[in-house]
């Protein structure tokens, strides 16, 4: 008789739709060589997307999932991507018979020709990049490139985050300073794409300043900043963003090295109800029967919820 469930083969295809699922937000550093604690070879990287599509994940806003909006198609898993440190390997131009071209090797290279060749893995990441950080960390170390880079980002539809102006310790520092980085960073990516605003802060060190409030919103350098949500560097899956244990100022993220991204892919294989699987309707919240008081409290007015 056949195996009614083996684990290592089942993929989000023919799960049925759990959006109280969990949800992998993986965090990258550098993209280079040689493969490290803090860096991923550009083929490592390429890999790893394949196996995320291979497996029915899909690529997910931050900000459109705390809005409540889970965009990828029904049936698949939302995948959020976020980048450290804005690292040369991230995004790399290179001159090429004397045209300016993306470094196929670089992150946004890489990840960019994966969606040309698979248009449904879809579009998104976030960068958190450090605009006043010394060599080579501020925006990508290539001065004559740093507009180009970030107005290419936002016009293709991936998002910048806040990482403090030169990744400062959060915990070290008086409010006034602390509110300076966090509105220093926008005033000065804010220079390349005016009006555009950080919505997210990743925690630099996952260091938390000694008032959270410093963060979340306030006013600095001429600016007005407002994080909707505050990462972590580490904590494993985030809950569901419908779900009431959810914290926003508390988002967890996973490391995307080989020994714990293994590890989550694992464990959602033998755990597949643990899942986030989208219904393919942001407007409806599809979750297991009687699974509603698991619902946060304050969900989007115009989502309505169904029970299966
Ligand atoms: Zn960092």
């Amino acid at each position: 008789m056949a195996a009614l469930f083996a684990p290592a083969l089942v993929h989000a295809q023919g799960l049925p739709p759990n959006e109280l699922g969990r949800v992998m937000i993986l965090e990258y550093h550098k993209i280079d060589y040689p493969e490290e604690r803090w860096t991923r070879t550009p083929e490592n990287f390429r890999r790893d997307l394949e196996t995320l599509y291979a497996r029915g994940y899909r690529l997910q806003g931050l900000t459109a999932m705390l809005d409540g909006r889970i965009t990828v198609p029904a049936g698949t898993t939302p995948i959020i991507l976020t980048f450290d440190d804005s690292s040369p390997g991230q995004f790399r131009y290179i001159a090429k018979n004397g045209a300016l071209e993306i470094d196929p090797k670089s992150g946004v290279g890489i990840l960019e020709q994966f969606i040309k060749e698979k248009p449904d893995f879809g579009r998104a990441a976030t960068f958190y990049v450090l605009p006043g950080a010394s060599r080579p960390n501020k925006l990508f170390d290539q001065p004559e490139h740093e507009g180009r880079k970030l107005q290419f980002l936002v016009k293709q539809g991936y998002e910048i985050g806040n990482h403090t102006l030169w990744h400062a310790n959060l915990g070290k520092y008086d409010e006034q300073t602390v509110r300076n980085q966090v509105a220093e960073a926008q005033v000065w990516v804010q220079r390349h794409v005016p009006d555009y605003k950080l919505r997210t802060l990743a925690l630099p060190l996952g260091v938390y300043p000694k008032n959270l409030a410093w963060v979340q919103e306030g006013t600095a350098k001429g600016t007005t900043y407002k994080n909707e949500a505050v990462l972590m560097v580490a904590g494993g899956a985030a809950p569901s963003p419908f779900s009431k244990s959810f914290d926003p100022m508390r988002v967890p993220r996973i490391q995307a090295v080989e020994k714990d991204l293994s590890y989550w892919l694992k464990h959602f294989d033998r755990n597949p109800s643990d899942r986030f699987v989208s219904d393919g309707d942001p407007s409806t919240l599809t979750i297991p029967a009687g699974s509603r008081p698991k619902l946060k409290l304050n969900l989007p007015k115009d989502i309505k919820v169904s029970e299966r």
